[in-house]
């Protein structure tokens, strides 16, 4: 808080750690202590003298961070023998074409929901596939709610969702819909996973850029069914075929190194810190404090219905540009880093991804409600 908005209404406020506080969808907010880790090992990795940024990605010294990365995600996804980690390149946009490309023959059938931007994305690389029927959209309001009535044909070769909608601020909260089509799932799960408990072997692949729950930009995580390869008819290239990943342990080609670094120390934190059920526990109580905020304000307006709200990001708006541009201002000047909506809704988007510290939604909240008191 600056000492100038304090001196405003300082009784408003609690003590709250010190900013700067990143609300960022992604890149985002990683645990303190693996910025500090990484930046020593920066100079000096595991006492050896050498940078992490210059070790071979096939010596003695990459092998263990590469094997506690695999063995500490299936740990904390608690994956059965069937299903594969794969830490690969190109974001999560890569696999928008490389699932369809590994799993829909020309001629087959793929169902997806279309809830997001992203989602739609998803949809445009499948159709270069296979046929691609959109079994349930939410783009006739913008995105605003998720579809929940919907029918899949059973023979589908999977059904695709995007668990929590980033850009939109909606999340599927009751997956048992999708358990229920009878089908092969496949999910993105970029900005929601590791954040709440699922059972994750009920997909046949899940994949997910790392930049917002598991560790660094530069890589992704692809968990896989062994089962769902190897159906198609096409020929795929070498660095396209799940199954050549999953032959060479994720080492291929040169792996993007220190990404996999940062996700080994993040996942190492996070079940250090309680796994999956305790980064649960601890994004509810974030998330409904900045949700009570919203609902209990007559400034603020949530864009999402209660039942579909991410707890990963909270969008909301203010009716009034001018006031907007206002808190949008105080927001900057109190270091409440990456609030600004999507440039498609507008409005804040204020992203709690596990990593996020309760003291700074805190801080948000606070700031929040002194700024509508200023506006009463
Ligand atoms: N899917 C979702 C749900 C996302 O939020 C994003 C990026 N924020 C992407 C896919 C695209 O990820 P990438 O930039 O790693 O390709």
């Amino acid at each position: 808080m600056s000492p100038e908005t304090q001196t405003m209404n300082s009784a408003l406020f609690s003590k709250n750690i010190a900013g700067p506080h990143n609300f960022g969808p992604g890149p985002s907010i990683l645990p303190k202590q693996v910025c500090e880790e990484a930046s020593r090992a920066i100079i000096n990795f595991n006492n050896t003298g050498l940078s992490i940024l210059e070790i071979g990605h096939r010596t003695k010294l990459f092998q263990p961070v590469i094997e506690e990365a695999v063995s500490t995600l299936k740990e904390l996804m608690q994956l059965d023998n069937d299903h594969e980690i794969l830490f690969l390149h190109g974001g999560a946009s890569t696999q928008f074409f490389q699932v369809p490309m590994n799993l829909l023959d020309e001629k087959a059938l793929a169902s997806y929901t279309d809830t997001d931007v992203w989602g739609s994305k998803a949809i445009k690389e499948a159709k270069l596939f296979g046929r691609v029927e959109v079994v349930a959209s939410s783009k006739d309001k913008n995105y605003s709610y998720l579809p929940k009535q919907f029918v899949v044909d059973p023979s589908s070769a999977y059904l695709h969702l995007t668990t929590n909608n980033t850009i939109y601020g909606t999340q599927w909260k009751d997956l048992s819909l999708f358990f229920n089509k009878n089908v092969p799932l496949v999910a993105d799960m970029s900005s929601d996973i590791l954040s709440r408990q699922i059972d994750f072997n009920k997909f046949d692949l899940i994949y997910a850029g790392a930049q917002k729950n598991i560790g660094a930009a530069g890589v992704n995580v692809v968990v896989v069914s062994k089962n769902c390869l190897g159906k198609v008819s096409r020929q795929l290239p070498t660095m396209m075929d799940y199954r050549n990943h999953i032959e060479a342990n994720s080492l291929l080609n040169t792996p993007p190194v220190f990404a996999i670094y940062i996700c080994m120390l993040t996942l190492r934190w996070l079940r250090n810190n309680g796994g999956i059920a305790e980064a649960e526990k601890r994004n509810e109580v974030k998330a409904k404090l900045l949700y009570d905020t919203l609902d209990n304000s007559s400034i603020y307006k949530p864009t999402i219905p209660t039942e579909d709200r991410s707890l990963m990001n909270a969008v909301f708006t203010i009716e009034n540009a001018e006031v907007e541009k206002e808190f949008l201002l105080l927001c900057e000047k109190e270091n409440m880093v990456g609030v600004k909506g999507h440039r498609t809704t507008g409005g804040f988007r204020i992203s709690m991804y596990n990593a996020m510290p309760y003291d700074s939604v805190k801080a948000l909240t606070d700031l929040m409600k002194y700024f509508e008191q200023t506006k009463a």
